[in-house]
């Protein structure tokens, strides 16, 4: 939803990967210059006179990879609950105003909405508390002199100039994601108390998109009221408007899509017949005599006639020019697995659901093994066009 870019696979943490948007980069740049060079040495009492503060730099880079690390903490804590109450986790990605945990289903009940929402700050909290807790007890050992006498002499200087920025940070992030706009953590907490009084998820989303609206008006004028009050950071505001006024929109649009999409069968806007080329050609025999069919999949059969996978250009594309002369068919193909189709009598959300999950462009329909034509995002997209989302 955020991604301005395709956002890179750094890892899994409990099964839940993780990814990192190209914007975040920037903004841990923007962090580290602003730590090292403007905030660590008023904190501290230096003047940066010439050249790079390297044990300055190494600090702010430490403090914004723990940053970084609270950030992903507090998504953890989202994407652990949810999953603790059987609504399916798609991954964590962070991006250039913190993380989003991705969950594939809207979560079925308030009860559940409240808690998945109330644990990301409810853990920025905590880490905040324990931070400036570990700030007082090393100001504490200081002035009873603990560490004139040790190595740690200046060391502990440092380590408390990072606790008191991170109880810092995390207090701003536990307290900015409270606000009561959604999609905001605070605003999703206000959805849930709407959908429990209202009895109506749609009803309550609606509020919540006007309450990031709102929310994302507040925040220009605010930031028109810094910039005439020559404070130019407040221009940052303006772009986190745009992300919340675009976000809480998508997020209603999206309830719309999922409750239209519910009501209409798979046979209703499946494609079908579909194409059918042999297994055993090679993708260039399939180049050169299918080059119409290429917007649209086809069935791959094989030798006894019964159809083994689904080929379009996305597989086509796949494979280098120069290796399809000694490609077949069936090495670029999906193969057809039951578990990965639906029925003529499924709706289409379930479809959706099938491609946002497996990561597909298309999902086979199939009855008694047969199949009978294929559901892709073309469709799904034409049907919610068609009737007005
Ligand atoms: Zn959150």
């Amino acid at each position: 939803m955020f991604a301005i870019f395709r956002p890179w696979n750094i890892g899994k943490i409990f099964g839940i990967p993780i990814r990192v948007d190209a914007s975040w980069i920037l903004i841990f740049l923007l962090l580290t210059y602003q730590l090292a060079f403007i905030i660590f040495p008023i904190e501290l009492g230096i003047r940066i006179r010439r050249g790079v503060p390297w044990e300055l730099l190494a600090l702010a880079v430490l403090a914004s990879l723990l940053l970084f690390a609270s950030v992903l903490a507090h998504e953890m804590a989202h994407a652990l609950m949810a999953r603790g109450r059987g609504v399916q986790v798609l991954g964590i990605t962070l991006f250039i105003f913190g993380g989003v945990a991705q969950i594939a289903d809207e979560p079925d009940s308030p009860q559940t909405e409240f808690l998945i929402a109330i644990v990301g700050p409810l853990i920025s909290f905590v880490i905040s508390i324990f931070a400036a807790g570990v700030w007082i007890w090393l100001q504490a050992l200081s002035t009873l002199d603990v560490f004139s006498q040790t190595p740690f002499q200046f060391t502990w200087v440092y380590a408390a100039v990072i606790a008191f920025y991170l109880a810092q940070a995390n207090l701003v992030l536990a307290l900015f994601n409270l606000l009561p706009g959604f999609p905001l953590d605070g605003g999703r907490v206000l959805r849930a108390a709407l959908w429990a009084l209202f009895q109506n998820q749609r009803r309550a989303t609606f509020w919540g998109m006007l309450s990031g609206r709102v929310l994302a008006g507040l925040l220009v004028a605010l930031g028109v009221f810094l910039i005439v009050s020559r404070e130019y950071g407040g221009a940052w505001l303006f772009l986190m408007a745009w992300f919340l006024w675009r976000a809480s929109g998508e997020a209603y649009h999206a309830l719309l899509a999922r409750e239209l999409l519910s009501r209409v069968r798979v046979q209703e806007i499946m494609r079908a017949p579909l194409p059918r080329i042999s297994e055993a050609l090679s993708l260039r025999e399939v180049a050169d005599a299918f080059s119409l069919w290429l917007h649209s999949p086809a069935l791959a059969i094989d030798l006894n006639g019964s159809a083994v996978g689904l080929v379009g250009i996305a597989q086509v594309k796949q494979i280098a020019r120069a290796k399809w002369e000694t490609t077949r068919v069936r090495q670029a193909m999906v193969p057809l697995q039951t578990e990965m189709s639906v029925t003529l009598n499924d709706d289409a959300l379930r479809a959706l659901k099938i491609l946002t999950d497996r990561e597909m462009d298309e999902v086979a329909v199939m009855d008694d093994g047969q199949v009978l034509g294929v559901i892709g995002r073309g469709e799904l997209a034409r049907y919610l066009h068609a009737h007005g989302e």
